[in-house]
């Protein structure tokens, strides 16, 4: 295994210029560090050429710089482009980067697999490896930003991709911390939206990390339902966790919460499901983001028929919610919600053993 040595990415400002004092060197230096890593792209002490040669050395002998390489880079039809990223001790995971006309969206994994077992979605299907360090959700943006044209801009960043981002919060929150401060990315918070299947105790202390945007996967209307597709209902139920969203005062009218529902085939897409939903979520200054099951070999669900679509966002739009219907992107590499489980490596492997037998 590759060393373990703490990389520099893993510090957010405040703790940069802690490091530099406490090694005798004066706070400012940590400013110049991130501007070097996050404004100028650059990936080595030999290049920040404002820093002491003694700093320079003494910090490239005790942190890395990198945490992610790029293994394989797959584009949609569409333009959605998949990266395969490494991790220094092997652990694969991916991030998923979205044109769309005036915006580029990138969606970041905050676990290599996930825990969760949610029985739709084919991240759960690869069972749980780690959580990242902060570094290597840093990376996954810095990787991406190279894939841009030159007259492209980052302009949204999701915490939709592998894992559950409230189930690893330190590193998230020194992320976050990066993503929006001045001296690093420099990113508006209300640009970020983490996603959560709903870990209560975790909300109001992601929410005080920065204005950024919330999302909550629901997809169910009955615990019944909801328990089988979110097994963590059973500790978290559908009543605790709108009670928690309606109670916290950072969710406002300026920074709704987005609802996610996932609409499968017989599932959670009835008429009833469409009428209770808007009475569950009343007073939560909210949207609801509809987005058909995206199929894949390890889930027994299929989207509805679009007609069955249609009449769930029109029944919500009726009555009086915000609902947006997520077009689907990047289906053609796995790419889409839901889909991302590491499975370009399996098909190239099946593509090889098919060859050989
Ligand atoms: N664990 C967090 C972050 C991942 S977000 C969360 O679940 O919110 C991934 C989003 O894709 C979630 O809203 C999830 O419910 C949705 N999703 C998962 N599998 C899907 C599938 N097969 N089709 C469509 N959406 C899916």
């Amino acid at each position: 295994m590759t060393s373990r040595r703490p990389n520099l990415k893993d510090y957010a400002l405040p703790a940069l210029r802690d490091l530099c004092v406490s090694r005798g060197w004066p706070a400012y230096r940590g400013d110049q560090i991130a501007t070097w890593l996050y404004k100028n792209d650059v990936n080595s002490l030999e290049e920040m050429t404002n820093l002491p040669a003694e700093l320079r050395s003494v910090l490239a002998a005790d942190f890395e710089l990198s945490s992610l390489e790029v293994v394989m880079t797959q584009r949609s039809t569409d333009g959605t482009a998949k990266l395969l990223l490494r991790a220094m001790d092997g652990a694969q995971i991916e991030a998923v980067l979205i044109p769309e006309e005036r915006r580029q969206t990138l969606c970041i994994s905050t676990q290599v697999g996930c825990p969760l077992t949610c029985s739709f979605c084919a991240t759960g299907a690869l069972g749980f490896t780690r959580n990242l360090r902060a570094s290597e959700i840093v990376d996954q943006v810095l990787l991406a930003r190279k894939q841009l044209a030159p007259d492209e801009i980052l302009s949204n960043l999701v915490f939709m991709g592998m894992g559950e981002p409230l189930l690893n919060l330190p590193a998230v929150s020194e992320a976050i911390r990066l993503f929006t401060d001045p001296k690093g990315f420099g990113m508006a918070p209300r640009r970020i939206t983490v996603s959560t299947v709903g870990v209560l105790p975790q909300i109001a202390p992601l929410l005080e990390v920065a204005p950024i945007h919330l999302a909550v996967s629901l997809h169910a209307t009955t615990d019944e339902v909801r328990d089988v597709l979110v097994p963590l209902n059973k500790r978290y139920p559908i009543a605790a966790l709108l009670e928690t969203l309606r109670e916290e005062p950072r969710i406002n009218r300026r920074r709704p919460v987005f609802f996610e529902y996932t609409l499968m085939e017989g599932v959670n897409d009835s008429v009833e499901d469409a009428r209770r939903l808007p009475k569950l979520i009343e007073g939560i200054a909210s949207k609801v983001n509809v987005i058909p099951m995206n199929p894949h070999p390890d889930a027994p669900y299929k989207p509805p028929p679009p007609e069955v679509v249609d009449r769930f966002t029109a029944t919500l739009h009726e009555a009086g919610i915000r609902v947006t219907l997520r077009r689907d992107r990047g289906r053609d590499i796995d790419a889409a919600c839901g889909q991302l489980a590491n499975r370009a490596p399996r098909k190239a492997a099946e593509i090889a053993s098919n060859a050989i037998s």
